[in-house]
């Protein structure tokens, strides 16, 4: 059994984004962060299967409850406060919350949401979407009206004033009828991968360190035991734990709940508008996210469907495929002949009922450790300050970023990119559902265009 003698101030347990953002802004506020994975690279599993898509907070503008709204905008907050050093961080902060650069951690793409009419929707619904219409307008203004200058979570409830963003009509190219309107948001995609370099780059250079094919075993007090890739016994110690073991948390707190959701990958790109069709009924919303990679352009098509991953059946996340397969088809008649594959992701919420969705981050002390969520990949801005601040540290906004470290081989590539590339690969073949390397894939699976037409004509 192999001891680390060193007793580090902290443990991180878990290098997706969540894990990999808090040992990198405690390490640079001046703690030494020893931070453990148990794969060959950081974000390769949940982080990995992310849409790309970053939250301001607008998409839950039509939402009852502000909390959504303010912990999102606490969230650029946080953003602009102490991730504002990195070259790539574009997000322009002088007056209004805006992108200054295409090639960023945030695209300058706006994502437009289209509210679905009042008529369209089931009677029991009628009057409760006519009231998210009406928040949705309002606070959607709130977003326009913010002043990057001074604390922007302040500033939201401030009386709202006329609604520029308003749009009358989708934009050109989608068929989507019964749209009551169209709002532009602040929210934008996100280049995930690039985030996770600039974030370990300057994790490295601060002095963190990683130890990837580490698996932790079990957490005692200030005490990890874990074994390598040889199956070798190792202990670390450190004066607190944190648990950031994305879905694998559930082995240390039942609290734990792992959702599943499908995406679907589209190469090249149906459309270059980013947008979320809106409606009360979840199976009938569907967004699209416009990506870029090495020069060739695809798509990421997704819905709010998501089921409890503990009891879902192969069968259930197929037909929910086939679903969102059939309406992605009536908003782009082209995908038929497309080239087109899905994958299903994973995501951990704490919360006891599967009902009660829980999607915001959590930071929660256990007797032995400290469990923490991001809910979002965009949150793992306030997550790394909120716990710097809940152990008493102020997080710090210098870092040092040479440029001469290389971390993309340590970083995993994003599924949409992995599944675009194979797409894009396959680009001579008539049927691109052999997608062989996919389904050797570990995580997740990859369900071909034909097995998702023949299901949606089943359904
Ligand atoms: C379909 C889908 C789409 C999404 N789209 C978006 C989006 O567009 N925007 C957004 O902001 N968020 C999105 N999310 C949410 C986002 O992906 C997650 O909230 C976030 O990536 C979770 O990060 P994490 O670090 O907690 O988990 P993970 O990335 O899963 O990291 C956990 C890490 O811990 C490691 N680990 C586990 N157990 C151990 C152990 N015992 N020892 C050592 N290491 C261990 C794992 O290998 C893994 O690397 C989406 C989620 C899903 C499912």
């Amino acid at each position: 059994m192999g001891t680390n003698k060193k007793r580090s101030d902290f443990l991180v347990l878990g290098g997706g984004i969540a894990g990999l953002a808090i040992a990198e802004l405690l390490q640079r506020s001046g703690a030494s962060v020893v931070l453990l994975e148990k794969n060959e690279t950081l974000c390769s599993e949940a982080s990995a299967e992310q849409q790309g898509w970053f939250h301001t907070g607008a998409l839950y503008t039509a939402l009852p409850r502000n909390s959504f709204c303010r912990t999102l905008v606490a969230n650029l907050d946080d953003l602009i406060d102490y991730y504002n050093v990195f070259p790539g961080m574009n997000l322009r902060v002088d007056k209004h919350i805006y992108t200054a650069d295409r090639e960023g951690w945030f695209s300058n793409r706006t994502n437009f949401y289209l509210y679905a009419h009042r008529k369209g929707v089931g009677w029991q619904w009628k009057l409760p979407w006519s009231l998210a219409l009406h928040r949705a307008k309002r606070r959607m203004s709130w977003f326009e009206l913010l002043d990057a200058s001074r604390s922007l979570s302040h500033q939201l409830g401030a009386d709202s004033k006329v609604i520029t963003s308003v749009v009358q009509t989708p934009p050109a190219g989608i068929n989507l009828p019964d749209v009551a309107f169209t709002l532009k948001s602040q929210d934008r995609g996100m280049n995930t991968r690039l985030i996770a370099a600039d974030l370990l780059r300057s994790y490295l250079s601060c002095g963190g360190v990683v130890k990837t094919n580490v698996l932790a075993k079990s957490v005692a007090r200030s005490q990890v035991t874990a074994t390598d890739s040889a199956g070798e016994t190792k202990l670390f110690q450190a004066r607190h734990i944190i648990l950031t073991a994305g879905k694998s948390s559930h082995l240390f707190s039942d609290e734990i709940r792992v959702f599943a959701r499908s995406l679907l990958v589209v190469s090249p790109a149906l459309t270059d508008i980013n947008f979320v069709n809106m409606s009360p009924h979840r199976e009938q919303t569907i967004n699209h996210l416009y990506h870029r990679y090495e020069g060739s352009d695809y798509s990421v098509i997704g819905n709010a469907s998501y089921h409890d991953a503990q009891t879902a059946t192969a069968e259930t996340m197929r037909r929910t495929t086939s679903r969102l397969f059939a309406l992605a088809k009536k908003v782009f008649p082209n995908l038929e002949h497309a080239k087109v594959a899905v994958f299903y992701g994973y995501r951990t919420e704490l919360t006891q009922s599967s009902s009660i969705r829980n999607p915001l981050y959590h930071i929660k002390d256990y007797e032995h450790y400290t469990l923490a969520l991001p809910g979002k990949f965009s949150l793992c801005f306030s997550l790394a300050a909120n716990i710097c601040r809940h152990f008493g540290i102020e997080p710090v906004s210098r870092t040092r970023m040479p440029q001469d470290i290389v971390v993309e081989q340590l970083i995993g590539l994003p599924r949409h990119v992995q599944i675009a590339k194979q797409l894009a690969f396959k680009a001579d073949e008539q049927r691109p559902n052999t997608l062989g390397s996919d389904r050797r894939s570990r995580r997740g699976q990859v369900q071909s265009t034909a097995a998702m037409k023949s299901q949606a004509a089943r359904d």
